[in-house]
């Protein structure tokens, strides 16, 4: 085994990051960073997990990348990369755990609802020398998309391109110096470049590229798009979509992906219990109310289902930055968390229900109840300071409550050791949050006062 270990290794440096991510995806891993990230996480797999499935599909698609190299080798001289996967090998093909289409598929994009596709996936073919290409489609409605596109202000005709020479799922991507135009008028496309280098592509996110506002409802429509021919291949398409608003989101998650409070407090008892040093059973495990990217307190804390943490952030705040940039990172453990998988955690929505406007922090006693331990620190109020001590029970406790003794802790030391500061940018105002989920630190030695104590990892 640990030669085919090896060997999968070696053929692991031949793939793509595309590649990559499909694998991680297909073993449920994240496929969210840059390649020696994806690298280092298939490595680790094949080490620790030696699963034969992963074997055989790192094997399959090396063979594939051989296979299209030796394509490209005996072909004269093209611009374009030769695509040489086989069409789809059917997934009851006991041989290969893992389907590879030849049709890039394009990344669902919860903003927009897909209704209808008026011009399939179709590959951009360069048709002139030198870089500057024109590609020109034509498409006509039916009549059923025209009367959507008649009849409601939010359903648009837009149009996406991203790379063909994926396997898997694959975001928007526009090719360099793009201009799209519909019937010989511009369309508006909104990207910045990073550079003035020719062939640079604009940077993401590339939105859908509305092509509305110039459409012949009833005529057929001419679709030309410029672009820039840099040895990249791309594959466009026109769908018919309807915008869907932060809001609609935010109404959805709350309808479809509410977690239990039992499932939610079975993650709390069972990060109790796995603590090594055995520190909670005295400090408990700390949860901010506060929401990191928004720093206000969470209305609707929620997390991905990936994510390892028992730190919220705000769903609502959440969806709108994404709506305004596409990023759908974790803001707590900085992995891929897209909208299909956040879940919003019930048992801390009764916590923010339950417990006072001015808690900044609460956190999870080994009994399964709960107190709050930091306020706002602008309340000079002394009463709050008692209500502290005030321990809140979890809902549907089955046990009695268990005095835990939380005056003691230890030094002086504040460390921030891990600690990242990192800056998203909501409207003109520049928000930072903290990656708290490793701050670990330890507070004044106060005796008789339940101050803040040990941040542990959650
Ligand atoms: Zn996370
Ligand atoms: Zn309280």
């Amino acid at each position: 085994m640990s030669t085919d270990v090896l060997e999968a290794t070696v053929m692991l440096e031949a793939l793509r990051v595309t590649e990559l991510r499909l694998l991680l995806s297909q073993m449920g891993k994240s496929k969210s960073g840059l390649k020696k990230d994806l690298m280092k996480r298939v490595v680790d797999l094949l080490h620790n997990e030696c699963n034969p499935e992963l074997l055989s599909a790192v094997r399959e698609l090396h063979k594939l990348r051989q296979v299209s190299k030796d394509a490209r080798r005996s072909s004269k001289p093209s611009p374009v990369e030769i695509i040489s996967m086989p069409a789809c090998v059917s997934p009851e093909n006991p041989q290969s755990p893992i389907s590879v289409c030849t049709e890039p598929q394009m990344i669902k994009l919860p903003f927009y609802q897909t209704l209808d596709t008026i011009l399939p996936p179709t590959p951009l073919v360069p048709m002139y020398e030198g870089a500057m290409q024109n590609s020109d489609f034509m498409f006509h409605l039916s009549v059923s998309q025209q009367a959507q596109i008649q009849n409601n202000a939010s359903v648009e005709c837009v149009f996406r391109i991203c790379y063909s020479e994926s396997i898997g799922v694959e975001e928007d991507q526009y090719p360099p110096n793009i201009s799209v135009l519909v019937n010989h008028a511009n369309c508006l496309i909104e990207c910045t470049y990073s550079s003035n280098k020719l062939g640079t592509e604009p940077s993401r996110p590339c939105r859908p590229i509305d092509l509305t506002p110039n459409l012949y409802l009833t005529f057929t429509n001419r679709l030309s798009v410029l672009w820039g021919n840099f040895g990249k291949s791309y594959t466009v398409a026109v769908y018919l979509v309807r915008l869907v608003s932060s809001q609609d989101l935010l109404d959805q998650l709350r309808r479809t992906a509410v977690e239990q409070q039992e499932l939610c407090r079975r993650r709390v008892s069972e990060k109790l219990r796995s603590d090594p040093e055995n520190e909670i059973s005295t400090t408990g495990l700390q949860v901010s109310l506060i929401c990191p990217l928004a720093k206000m307190r969470m209305s609707v804390p929620c997390r991905a289902q990936g994510c390892a943490h028992l730190q919220c952030f705000d769903a609502s705040f959440y969806l709108q930055m994404n709506e305004r940039k596409p990023r759908w990172t974790c803001p707590v453990c900085h992995r891929y968390a897209p909208f299909d998988e956040l879940l919003i955690d019930s048992l801390l929505c009764d916590v923010l229900e339950s417990c006072g406007e001015d808690e900044e922090e609460i956190e999870y006693l080994s009994d399964s109840s709960w107190r709050a331990t930091r306020h706002d620190k602008s309340d000079k109020n002394k009463e709050r300071v008692q209500h502290q001590q005030i321990k809140h029970q979890v809902n549907c406790n089955p046990m009695g409550s268990v005095i835990v003794d939380l005056t003691q802790s230890s030094s002086d030391d504040e460390d921030f050791h891990k600690e990242e500061t990192v800056s998203t940018h909501l409207e003109d105002k520049s928000v930072h949050f903290r990656k708290c989920g490793i701050v670990k630190t330890t507070k004044a030695k106060k005796s008789k006062n339940p101050g803040p104590k040990q941040l542990t990892k959650l």
